[in-house]
């Protein structure tokens, strides 16, 4: 599906906005799931070089679509299944979305399989919420050695989502715990913040800021 030449200007518009307002410390990965490979094109000619998706199924076709274009690169932000991570590896040389011990090690078993070596976020859970994965920090901190000498990946940072309906104050302090805790683990990247709170997570010391319905407009359907 083609996009009209006034939904592309809007693309390219907000994209220049949030550029405009982004610091520029702070990469902006485009979260393209749910959008056709059209949009990702509209932003690739804008210089736009990373786009995140979250199903493989969907991913994938995508990718073959835009194959022409040289240099994008691509970022798993969604939940991974471990019947998933062979299909991940191959196809995305970022992974934001690793929440487990056992994730992470198979991850890395199959990335040296695979001669990829992934750069990875771990996924942090800051507040109790049954409807996301990832490490509350003491048990991160606790696994930490194994986890950042595991062969095959290249650990950079934290990644972490907001509960809903979180207060901008509580959001803000969230962002911060994450920063502090990558800090301590000296990780460089902290990959947080989306359409709704990128501006807080980057002023907490977001390195990455993740946007979908903020660029591309809204999913046709709701896709976590
Ligand atoms: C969908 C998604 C985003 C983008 O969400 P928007 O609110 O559309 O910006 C960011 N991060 C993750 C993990 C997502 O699944």
């Amino acid at each position: 599906m083609a996009s009209s030449s006034t939904e592309s200007e809007t693309i390219q518009a907000r994209w220049q906005a949030i550029r405009a307002d982004c610091p520029t410390a702070v990469h902006l990965l485009a979260v393209s799931k749910g959008h056709p490979a059209m949009a990702v094109r509209e932003l690739a000619a804008m210089g736009q070089v990373d786009f995140g998706e979250s199903r493989v199924q969907e991913a994938l076709p995508k990718q073959q679509d835009l194959a022409d274009l040289s240099g994008l690169r691509w970022h798993f932000i969604g939940r991974l299944q471990a019947n998933k991570v062979r299909a991940v590896v191959r196809a995305f040389p970022v992974i934001h979305s690793i929440d487990s011990q056992a994730l992470a090690e198979r991850t890395s078993r199959i990335a040296l399989e695979e001669n990829k070596s992934p750069e990875v976020f771990f996924q942090v859970k800051l507040r109790d919420d049954p409807a996301k994965g990832g490490w509350e920090p003491d048990g991160l901190r606790e696994v930490w050695p194994e986890l950042q000498s595991l062969p095959g990946l290249k650990p950079i940072g934290l990644m972490t989502m907001a509960p809903l309906g979180l207060g901008p104050e509580e959001r803000q302090s969230l962002f911060h715990e994450c920063r502090t805790l990558a800090d301590k683990l000296a990780l460089p990247e902290c990959s947080m913040g989306m359409s709704g709170d990128w501006k807080q997570a980057a002023k907490a010391g977001a390195t990455w800021v993740r946007v979908g319905s903020g660029l591309f407009g809204p999913r046709p359907e709701r896709l976590v």
